[in-house]
C-alpha cells in the first residue's frame, strides 16, 4: 500500500485543513486484531484508545465481520419504508437492556446525530428551548450539538443562543471540589435567571470522555435531575463513551449515579466501528414525535443493525461488564502505583475501561504539564502503545481499550508509562 507520506500528502489536498493527526509521524494503520492494530510495516501496537473508544468487542472481532458479512451479502439497504427484520430484533435486545420506561428506540449514525435528536425531543416535548450542558462537555460537531459541546477549542465564534453551560461537577479541578451540591445549585441558578421557567433540558455525559475522563461529584446527577424535571424539563444521559459495560461496574454510566434519565443518547461502542447510533426515550416521549419528519435514510440499516445486535450479543457472551471490572481494578490500582513514583501524574481516575491520567508539573498547584505529556505520547507510540489525548488542557491520557483489554496487556501499558516516565 502507499506510505504515511504519500497518504498524508493526498489527504492535505483533497480533505479539508480541520483535520489532524495525533503523532508527530503520521501513523499509518492498515490492519486490526482485537487489541491490536498493526502499521505499514508491520509493528504491532498495543490499543489503549480504541479508535477513540469505539472498538468496543475488538478489532474485527471475528463474530462482528461473521455477522456483517453474511447480512452484507444478502440485502445491505432498504430504509425503514419496508420491513427488515434486523432493525426489529435489534431494537428488541437494546430496549432489553435499558432500566424502567426507556423501550423506544430510534436509530440514527452517529453520536451527534444522536444528541441532535434528543435535543428536539426535549423542546419539543417540553415546549421550551433552553438547554444545559456542562462546562466541559463534548456532544457532538453538528450545528445544534456544537453549541452543547463546551471545550473551547472546538468551538466556533457563532452564537449558539439558548444554551447554557453550567460549572463542571469536577472533584479534580472544579470549583466546588466534590459537593454536589454546590455545582447542583449552579443549576438551580441558571434555571432561575438565566433561562426563566423555560428549560427544555439538561444533558451530561456520566463520565466525559473528550474533557479527560471526569467522573461527576457524587450524587450530582440526582440533585441536577430533581430540579431540571421539577423545572418542567427533560433529562438526558449521554452515554456515547460510557454505554455497554465499559465501566465495569454497570452497564450504563448513569446507574453509578443512581439515576434513570428520560432520554439516553449513544454511538460509537454500539457499532463497534460501524456507523450506527441510538437514542432510546419513554413512550410518552416519543409520542411527541408521532406526527412530525422524524427520519433517517441510513438509521438502522440491515448492515448496522446485523453489526449492533451481535456487538451486544458478544459483549454478553464474553461478559465484558465483568471483564472491564476485573482489568479496570488491577489497572487502577497499578496506576495508583505509578502515581506514587512519579510526581508529575497528579490525578488517575475513572471506571472500569474508561480511565483518565492527568498530568501536571505541580501538584499542589496542579498546572498541566502540557509538554510532559506530548514527549510521554510519542515516546509511548514508540514502545507500541495507543493510548488517547484530552482534558481542558490536553494533559489527559485516555485509557479507554477494546473491551477485550487483558490484565497483562493492562501491565504491559503500565510498564510502558513507567519507563517513559522514568526517561523524562
Ligand atoms: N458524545 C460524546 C460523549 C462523544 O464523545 C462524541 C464523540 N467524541 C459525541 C457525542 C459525538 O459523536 P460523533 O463523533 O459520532 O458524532
Amino acid at each position: 500500500g502507499p506510505s504515511a507520506e504519500q497518504i498524508l500528502e493526498k489527504r492535505k489536498r483533497f480533505l479539508g485543513p480541520s483535520l489532524f493527526h495525533y503523532y508527530q509521524e503520521p501513523l499509518n494503520i492498515v490492519e486490526g486484531k482485537m487489541q491490536y492494530l498493526f502499521d505499514e510495516n508491520g509493528k504491532r501496537y498495543l490499543d489503549a484508545f480504541a479508535g477513540i473508544v469505539t472498538v468496543s468487542c475488538g478489532h474485527c472481532h471475528p463474530e462482528i465481520v461473521k455477522a456483517i458479512t453474511e447480512q452484507n451479502n444478502l440485502l445491505q439497504h432498504a430504509t425503514t419504508i419496508y420491513l427488515h427484520h434486523a432493525i426489529a430484533d435489534f431494537a428488541e435486545e437494546l430496549a432489553s437492556k435499558m432500566p424502567g420506561n426507556l423501550k423506544v428506540v430510534y436509530f440514527v449514525n452517529s453520536g451527534s446525530e444522536a444528541n441532535e435528536l434528543a435535543m428536539l425531543m426535549a423542546r419539543l416535548y417540553s415546549g421550551n428551548l433552553g438547554m444545559i450542558a456542562l462546562r466541559n462537555a463534548y456532544h457532538g460537531g453538528t450545528s445544534g450539538t456544537i453549541g452543547l459541546t463546551a471545550l473551547n477549542t472546538w468551538k466556533y465564534s457563532i452564537p449558539q443562543g439558548e444554551i447554557h453551560h453550567v460549572v463542571n461537577p469536577d472533584p479534580y479541578r472544579g470549583d466546588f471540589g466534590s459537593d454536589a451540591h454546590r455545582y447542583a445549585k449552579d443549576v438551580q441558578d441558571h434555571i432561575n435567571y438565566g433561562t426563566p421557567g423555560k428549560v427544555a433540558g439538561f444533558i451530561a455525559e456520566t463520565i466525559q470522555g473528550v474533557g479527560g475522563a471526569v467522573e461527576l461529584a457524587p450524587g450530582y446527577l440526582k440533585l441536577v435531575y430533581d430540579i431540571v424535571r421539577k423545572a418542567g424539563g427533560v433529562c438526558i444521559a449521554d452515554e456515547v463513551q460510557t454505554g455497554f459495560g465499559r465501566t465495569g461496574s454497570h452497564y450504563w454510566g448513569f446507574e453509578m449515579q443512581g439515576v434513570i434519565p428520560d432520554i439516553v443518547t449513544m454511538a460509537k461502542g454500539i457499532g463497534n466501528g460501524l456507523p450506527l447510533g441510538a437514542v432510546v426515550t419513554t413512550p410518552e416521549i416519543a409520542n411527541v414525535m408521532a406526527q412530525k419528519i422524524q427520519f433517517n435514510t441510513f438509521g438502522g440499516n440491515p448492515v448496522c443493525s446485523a453489526g449492533g445486535l451481535a456487538v451486544l450479543r458478544v459483549l454478553d457472551q464474553e461478559k465484558r461488564q465483568t471483564h472491564c471490572s476485573d482489568v479496570g481494578s488491577h489497572l487502577m490500582g497499578r496506576l495508583k502505583d505509578l502515581q506514587q513514583r512519579h510526581e508529575i501524574i497528579g490525578d488517575v481516575r475513572g471506571r472500569g475501561l474508561m480511565l483518565g491520567i492527568e498530568l501536571v508539573t505541580d501538584r499542589k498547584e496542579k498546572t498541566p504539564a502540557k509538554a510532559e505529556t506530548a514527549v510521554l505520547f510519542e515516546k509511548l507510540r514508540e514502545l507500541g502503545v495507543l493510548v488517547g489525548k484530552g482534558g481542558l488542557h490536553g494533559n489527559v491520557f485516555r485509557i479507554k481499550p477494546p473491551m477485550c483489554f487483558t490484565r497483562n496487556d493492562a501491565d504491559f501499558l503500565v510498564d510502558a508509562l513507567d519507563y517513559a516516565m522514568s526517561k523524562i
